[in-house]
């Protein structure tokens, strides 16, 4: 890792190919993906597969990316993927976070079959990247709490703010502050509206909220200024930007 990988770094960037029809075959490379945060001005990101979960191809890769940004790598948990455990642990030292996606792969968080992952993360200090959305019943913001509550030594950063609409993010951000919840975070990936990204942070404070992009979807530099349309101080700024993900991915190091 370099000093700067934190300076501004990308929390959420998918590399390799869409499965999904709803992404229109989207694909990108490493090497791309460098060139469009480096542009963007990112010096760092955490980067995980798409629904494809080719993790070993993603590993390999950031492994032998020597060039900047710098990359850290999630793996993207389908527990019905058979050899998943095996991986983890054959690559224990080189996974920064654990990706979870329970709309694509159509149950909560809570399901029981995600548990041994959990358990892995909080014996190993791993965040947990748990996609969020309006699909409520299994993407709900407060399933992914509920897991929170039961893993209180796992860092979740709630992708999408909660779930990507006003009312989700401010949903929240209050379950968030009322319930003490110290071990959960907000990735500020795909949220357009400044005002409401201001919000949550009034809400629960700088220093819960992360940037991300979910570059290969969206542009990074789009969500780079959303962060600076909310006129932040430079301590802020620098948090939200960086400094809390300092926090959450390199608290093992
Ligand atoms: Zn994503």
């Amino acid at each position: 890792m370099n000093d700067d990988t934190f300076q501004v770094f990308d929390a959420h960037v998918h590399v390799g190919r869409w499965k999904t029809l709803d992404f229109a075959g989207r694909t990108s490379h490493l090497e791309d993906v460098a060139d469009v945060l480096t542009g963007a001005g990112c010096t760092g990101a955490l980067v995980m597969p798409t629904d494809e979960a080719d993790n070993q191809g993603l590993l390999d890769a950031v492994k032998a990316w020597k060039k900047r940004p710098c990359f850290l790598f999630a793996a993207w948990i389908n527990p019905e993927v058979t050899g998943l455990e095996g991986f983890l642990s054959d690559h224990l030292a080189d996974i920064r976070a654990l990706k979870f996606h329970p709309s694509f792969q159509r149950r909560p968080i809570t399901d029981i079959t995600y548990r041994p992952f959990l358990d892995l993360a909080g014996r190993e200090g791993l965040p947990a990247v748990v996609h969020c959305g309006r699909w409520r019943e299994i993407a709900g913001y407060e399933l992914a709490l509920e897991a929170a509550a039961a893993h209180p030594d796992v860092p979740f950063i709630l992708s999408h703010m909660g779930g990507d609409s006003p009312g989700l993010v401010t949903g929240a951000a209050t379950a968030i502050r009322d319930g003490r919840m110290d071990n959960v975070y907000l990735g500020t990936e795909s949220i357009r509206e400044y005002w409401l990204v201001r919000r949550a942070l009034e809400i629960v404070g700088p220093e819960k909220l992360v940037f991300g992009s979910d570059h290969n979807l969206n542009h990074p530099a789009s969500f780079l200024a959303v962060v600076d349309a909310l006129d932040l101080s430079d301590t802020d700024r620098k948090l939200v930007v960086g400094g809390n993900a300092r926090r959450i991915l390199a608290s093992h190091d």
